[in-house]
């Protein structure tokens, strides 16, 4: 998969619509077109980075941008203090989808525990 035919770079770059709820030079958020919750946000990187198997040393910053932007769009959007879930599935056992890392920012319900 590149760039060029990358779902999320396509939405990144603005081909594809999408609600973007936060964007910065590094990083990007918008809602979930098919949420499994009331409220779910993926955040990604702007950088194609197709799974979490791919990070390098250079991204660490990069990685902790997004799980800081969880926590700031966690409480402006006003559900960090009944909480919320924070989840990155990677390759066919974890579940992914779209190869382009995303974490998943879920909110707004009861969560259960094991996941699917
Ligand atoms: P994964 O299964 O890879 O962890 O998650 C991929 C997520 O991307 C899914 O929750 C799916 O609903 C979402 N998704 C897939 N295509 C689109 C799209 O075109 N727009 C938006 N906003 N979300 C999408
Ligand atoms: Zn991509």
């Amino acid at each position: 998969m590149t760039e060029k035919d990358c779902l999320f770079c396509k939405i990144i770059r603005g081909e594809i619509p999408s609600d973007k709820v936060y964007e910065n030079d590094l990083i990007y958020a918008f809602r979930d077109i098919a949420p499994a919750a009331p409220e779910h946000i993926l955040i990604i990187p702007k950088k194609h980075i197709a799974s979490l198997n791919d990070i390098e040393t250079e991204d660490k910053m990069l990685f902790g941008e997004i799980m800081y932007r969880a926590s700031v769009l966690a409480k402006e959007l006003g559900f960090s203090e009944q909480g919320y879930r924070t989840v990155a599935n990677t390759l066919d056992h974890g579940g992914q989808t779209v190869h382009h890392f995303h974490l998943h920012l879920i909110a707004g319900r009861q969560m259960t525990w094991p996941p699917g």
